[in-house]
This record gives structure tokens, C-alpha cells and sequence, in this order.
């Protein structure tokens, strides 16, 4: 059979057509292809989303740092820094703290880190003053018993201390507030600025509110937004970081009320 030359330009057009529809084909296959492996992309980063979420969440749970050490200093000395003084656990009864400031009526490091404490939050705008640092065994003594003898027992060891089981008697304890006096030693100082900055910073200074609005049940106390006790920065920051208590974190029994036996702390144990 032979072709004529009209058919081969027939069949050669046909071959060009052919070849351009080829191509098209190739060309949208590789963009769908393309397309195909950003949705890929897509489904993939998404289901990374959760378990980012999960990694942190898991970081954030109560876990003191790998290499802190709980042993540093003794919780049983009244003089150490560290010393757990609660309903369960008494001072000497002629127990004052060797350095204290007296214009402050705290000792050294606590006054000291006061003062940076004041001054961080004048940066921020806001007037926190000392309203209450040292109390000796005897001072205590007196204010608690006016409370018992004007609301009774019951309820003045809900709010103060008998004498031998206040943190005031260690000279690590302060009482701040607001300038204004506003909420001046009152649960709502917890809502001023002033009080949500103290919440919110007093760890970086060494300090931890010791009474927190969640554990009162563990801490024997009602909640004292206003009460603030020295213990360092470093077992701040671990105590900031796990939420516990300084009973929780040492790991000691929690009093929410008077025990039949007390815990005799001792200078020097
Ligand atoms: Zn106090």
C-alpha cells in the first residue's frame, strides 16, 4: 500500500497534535502530583500541632530540677534559711535571729532581697511597702492571744499563729502591702495590681506567698496574699515551678491544725 503524500501530512499533523496533547497530560499530572504532596505537607504539620501541645503539657507538670538539692540547708534550724516552721513544728521560745536589720525588722538577706523586691515593683509602677517584718516569742504571744480573747480560739488559729509557730519570729517572714494601704493585710490585696505583681515576682526575689488561696487545707492558714517568707532564690524558683508547699516539696507532714506533739526545731540541728 503506498501513501500518498496528502495522507503523510495527515499522519504527521495527527503525530504533532498528539505529541502537545502528551505533553499537556505530563504537564497537569506533575502539578496534581505536586499539589498532592503540599496537602501531604499540610495533613502532617496538623498532626504535629497535638503533640507539641502534649510536650508541653508534660513539662509543666510539679517536677523539681534533676540536680536540686533538697539537703542544701537544714528545714529544722531556725536559723537556716530554709527552716519549716507550721502548726506541727515550734521555735525555742527564746529564739531571735542573730543579724536582724532594724530598720527593716528582717534579717540581712531577707531585707536585702526586700529591697529589690520594693524596687522591681517601683519599676513596674506600683508602691509595695513593709508592713510587718520580725516578731519575737513574746510580741506574738500578745497578738495572738488579743484574738482569741475578741473572736475566740477557733477562729484566731485559722488566721494567727500561736507563739513558737510563727514565721515572723524567724526574721524570713514579711507582711507587704500596698502603699495606698489598700487591702492592708485583707485577702483583696490578692486583687490589686500590687498583689497580683507580688504574686506573680515575688520568687524571683527568694520569696514564696506561704499561704496560697488553694492550700489552705494544707497549710493550716487562711489565704495571706500579703504574707511573703525569704527562703532564697533557688528553692524559689523550684517552689514557684512544682506548686507545692515548702511542706510538700520537703516532703514533711502538712497541720492544719494544732497536733497533741509539736516538732521541737533547734539552733544548730
Ligand atoms: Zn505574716
Amino acid at each position: 500500500m503506498i501513501m500518498s503524500v496528502h495522507s503523510l501530512r495527515i499522519v504527521k499533523k495527527l503525530a504533532e497534535k498528539l505529541s502537545v496533547f502528551l505533553l499537556l497530560v505530563a504537564v497537569v499530572g506533575m502539578i496534581v502530583w505536586w499539589r498532592r504532596d503540599d496537602n501531604t505537607q499540610a495533613v502532617l504539620k496538623n498532626t504535629n500541632i497535638p503533640t507539641d501541645t502534649q510536650k508541653t503539657a508534660q513539662s509543666t507538670k510539679p517536677i523539681s530540677s534533676p540536680g536540686f538539692n533538697k539537703k542544701q540547708y537544714s528545714v529544722n534550724d531556725p536559723a537556716s534559711i530554709w527552716v519549716v516552721v507550721n502548726k506541727g513544728r515550734i521555735l525555742p521560745a527564746d529564739y531571735v535571729p542573730a543579724n536582724l536589720v532594724e530598720n527593716m525588722n528582717l534579717r540581712s538577706e531577707p531585707a536585702t532581697a526586700l529591697k529589690s523586691l520594693i524596687n522591681g515593683a517601683a519599676k513596674d509602677g506600683l508602691k509595695l511597702i513593709l508592713v510587718s517584718g520580725y516578731r519575737s516569742y513574746t510580741s506574738q504571744k500578745s497578738v495572738y492571744d488579743s484574738y482569741v480573747a475578741t473572736q475566740g480560739q477557733a477562729a484566731a488559729d485559722t488566721f494567727s499563729a500561736r507563739p513558737g509557730h510563727s514565721e515572723h519570729q524567724t526574721g524570713l517572714a514579711a507582711d507587704v502591702g500596698a502603699s495606698s494601704g489598700k487591702c492592708q493585710l485583707d485577702k483583696c490585696f490578692g486583687d490589686t495590681p500590687e498583689g497580683q505583681w507580688l504574686a506573680a515576682n515575688a520568687y524571683s526575689y527568694g520569696f514564696i506567698i506561704r499561704y496560697p488561696q488553694d492550700k489552705t487545707s494544707l497549710t493550716g492558714y487562711d489565704f495571706e496574699p500579703w504574707h511573703i517568707r525569704y527562703i532564697g532564690i533557688d528553692l524559689a524558683n523550684e517552689v514557684n515551678k512544682t506548686g507545692q508547699t515548702l511542706e510538700q516539696f520537703f516532703g514533711l507532714p502538712a497541720y492544719s491544725n494544732y497536733p497533741a506533739d509539736y516538732y521541737q526545731l533547734k539552733t544548730g540541728s
